[in-house]
């Protein structure tokens, strides 16, 4: 596509709604709905168990979760819980240390 220089400079990029009103995201699905909803509070949920129940479990997966997230906000216990926040999550596991990888070969979203 060639367009003029000039044209670029001056041209007026319209959005609707405004991008001074955009905000970031903060799941990869940011406009939530019931069954979301759902699978956060199951997350959410699971994640207390594991807390709770299985201490030694949560200690071994943090010690070997990769990445870094500066001030993260999210509990991020094994890959189960990056579902919901990967694109905003700076912690990710390899793929020998992901238990539930099995599931890539589900058809249904990880
Ligand atoms: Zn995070």
């Amino acid at each position: 596509m060639d367009v003029a220089p000039d044209a670029i400079a001056t041209a007026v990029i319209d959005h609707e709604p405004p991008l001074a009103e955009a905000t970031i995201p903060t799941t990869v699905q940011p406009g939530g709905g019931l069954c979301f909803g759902l699978e956060a509070a199951w997350g959410r949920a699971r994640r207390a168990w594991l807390h709770r129940v299985r201490p030694g479990y949560v200690r071994r997966m943090t010690a070997i979760r990769q990445g870094q997230c500066d001030g993260c906000t999210h509990d991020i216990v094994d890959s189960r819980d990056l579902k919901l926040v990967r694109n905003v999550c700076g912690y990710w596991f390899r793929p020998e240390d992901d238990r539930f990888r099995w599931r890539d070969r589900l058809r249904i979203a990880r």
